[in-house]
């Protein structure tokens, strides 16, 4: 067997063996993937606090296309181009099943962006990869984002994602995370963890703001963070699938 321990990318991984092999994986598939992101409706369940795709009258400004031999022929001329893999979007994806049939039916691999709200049938959309956002964590959660369509809130955003996709291995979080919910993070993984799902991570706003206040901040914030991240050390590592290349 090839010694791979003087590979440069093994260690970069910090000679992690089985992270290594994960990235052999993805590497093995990469090569074929020819990805495309759509935005297959205006149309969502919920309203965000910030949320650009409303901000800025994206729901207003543009026109769903919505006719079946439409999609269609759209999507087979992008296949033509090339394109096998699809990022599907909204508004909200998952309020739109005969259209993601259109794309389980030409496209080879398919992603979804989802609030999580409404569950994704596994019926006709096994192989998709289910991605659902997750802001702040804890109640922040459901501060920032469960809002009605006419304004009313409600509660229970991340616990309905959690029931939808209860061990379904489509399912994937990805967790926003922010120096106001720190406070947040080692329950918010441990419930994906117990949930059977997985979960990445990514910076929301205060990030910014912790590098633009200069470099003591940004270090202590660092610090701050990567000490709450030890967390994720502590559930297992096929629910973190980031984190160390972060
Ligand atoms: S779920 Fe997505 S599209 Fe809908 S309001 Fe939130 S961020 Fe915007």
């Amino acid at each position: 067997m090839k010694d791979v321990t003087k590979n440069a990318i093994f260690k970069r991984l910090n000679g992690d063996f089985e992270y290594y092999a994960r990235y052999q994986r993805i590497k093995q598939i990469s090569s074929r993937v020819r990805v495309s992101e759509y935005l297959i409706t205006t149309a969502c369940n919920i309203r965000c606090k910030g949320c650009w795709f409303f901000e800025y009258d994206f729901d207003k400004r543009t026109k769903d296309l919505s006719k079946k031999d439409e999609i269609k022929k759209f999507l087979i001329s992008e296949r033509n181009r090339g394109i096998n893999t699809s990022l599907i979007i909204g508004g909200e994806p998952t309020l739109h099943p005969k259209r993601l049939e259109l794309f389980a039916e030409i496209m080879e691999f398919n992603s979804i962006s989802t609030n999580g709200l409404k569950a994704l049938p596994k019926e006709g959309f096994k192989d998709f990869s289910v991605l659902i956002s997750l802001f702040g964590g804890g109640s922040l959660d459901d501060d920032l984002r469960a809002i009605k369509p006419n304004g009313n809130s409600f509660s229970g955003l991340f616990e309905t994602a959690l029931k939808n996709y209860k061990y379904d291995p489509r399912a994937h979080f990805i967790f926003a995370v922010t120096e106001d919910g720190i406070a947040h993070i080692e329950e918010t993984v441990r419930k994906i963890s117990e949930n059977g799902n997985t979960v990445s991570v990514n910076f929301i706003v205060s990030m910014v703001r912790a590098i633009h206040s200069g470099p003591s901040t940004k270090k202590d914030y660092l610090m701050k963070f990567c000490e709450s991240g030890s967390c994720f050390q502590r559930h297992s590592l096929a629910t973190l699938t980031t984190l160390k290349l972060w």
